[in-house]
């Protein structure tokens, strides 16, 4: 399921698939540019896109062709995608280093012009009696060259505090976009790629400490047939519910990851199997009690329902074969007929037995 780059291309084909599903349920025709939109729309690369979307597809609603003229040109067209979003602000925040190294190299030079101001002053008084006039000028040059020298300090620490404003926010910037790169757009969970690295960082952790891990793999129970019957947009929320659960349930326990299509994962560090599998069941039965309702509608969707799987980390694990134990044991609660949760205990151990 995690494999590098074949999966990315057969997860293009899936969004192709959903974007054709789209572009016929919400239109408003099969154009490139209706591609382009609707391709970008199931990517989820672009949150921006995704929130325009909604309001124009509720009531069962589809786009206008001026809708998909705006959409293009708003959020396609000018492609802010996380890599250009950081470019732009790297680039940015090194335009204001460079402005700040040249006021500061300005104010180096007239600190030094300073300097060599006073020892001209003092070579004129070595030896000599000043007369007054003389003592008059020197005050008179004092007095010049230190305002001078004041006014640059206070231009200095106004741009200082100028830059010291901008870098702030573009620290932020970068940390959005920082952030922005680990979560999955629809959801608001972890994406894959940040599931992989905790995953890998749980399973050396634990093994090193020989504290308990888990892995809890969800899969929505026949959401195709939902899709089918209710369109995608619907299908999105019902993405979002089972999200809205599991953070609902896991709070800050574990590592909750949407790692693609309408499959979640959990890490859980410092937990062993019962546990874990009291809180897979405790989701499990949380979604299942929820009716679906249409928000545009009122309609009655039903329910839907999920499938979990449960492996808990051994000395000899690696983050591949923790992962492949706990989707094996939901692909088994699938074939038991879904809706349950399967754990990877020894056949025949019950629960205490290995908890
Ligand atoms: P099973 O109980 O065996 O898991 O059946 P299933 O229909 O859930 O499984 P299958 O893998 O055949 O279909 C998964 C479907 O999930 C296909 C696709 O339309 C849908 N899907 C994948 N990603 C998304 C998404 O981001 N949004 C929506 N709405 N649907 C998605
Ligand atoms: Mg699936
Ligand atoms: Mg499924």
């Amino acid at each position: 399921m995690l494999d590098g780059c074949g999966v990315d291309k057969n997860r293009s084909f899936v969004l192709a698939e959903r974007a054709s599903a789209l572009m016929r349920d919400h239109g408003p025709s099969a154009t490139p540019r209706a591609y382009a939109v609707w391709f970008t729309y199931a990517s989820g690369t672009t949150p921006s896109l995704n929130k325009a979307i909604l309001p124009l597809t509720t009531d069962g609603r589809t786009l206008s062709d001026k809708d998909l003229m705006t959409l293009y040109e708003t959020h396609i067209a000018p492609k802010t995608d996380l890599a250009a979003g950081a470019e732009r602000t790297s680039i940015s925040m090194l335009s204001q280093i460079e402005d700040i190294i040249a006021v500061v190299t300005q104010s180096l030079g007239s600190t030094a012009q300073y300097g060599e101001a006073l020892r001209a002053i003092a070579n004129a008084l070595d030896g000599s009696e000043p007369t007054p006039a003389h003592i008059h000028e020197i005050v008179a040059a004092l007095v010049g060259t230190t305002r001078d020298v004041i006014a640059d300090y206070q231009s200095l620490e106004t741009r200082m505090r100028e830059s010291h404003r901008e870098i702030e926010t573009l620290r932020e910037a970068l940390e959005t976009t920082r952030l922005e790169s680990l979560t999955d757009p629809l959801t608001g969970l972890f994406n894959r790629k940040h599931f992989e690295d905790s995953l890998t960082r749980m399973v050396a952790d634990s093994t090193a400490s020989g504290e308990a891990a888990s892995l809890i793999v969800i899969d929505v129970d026949a959401f195709k047939r939902f899709n089918d019957d209710y369109g995608h947009l619907t299908g999105d929320q019902v993405l979002r519910l089972v999200a809205k659960v599991m953070r609902e349930h896991i709070a800050d326990k574990g590592i909750l990851a949407r790692f693609g299509g309408e499959e979640f994962g959990i890490l859980l560090p410092g937990i062993g199997r019962k546990a874990a599998f009291a809180l897979a069941e405790t989701i499990r039965t949380s979604v299942m009690g929820r009716d679906l309702v249409k928000r545009s509608t009122g309609e009655s969707l039903g329910k839907i329902t999920i499938s979990l799987g449960i492996a808990r980390l051994r000395p000899d694990d690696t983050p591949r074969s923790l992962l492949e134990r706990a989707d094996q044991c939901m692909f088994k609660a699938k074939r038991d007929g879904r809706n349950r949760t399967v754990d990877d205990a020894p056949d025949g151990a019950t629960l205490s037995d290995v908890a």
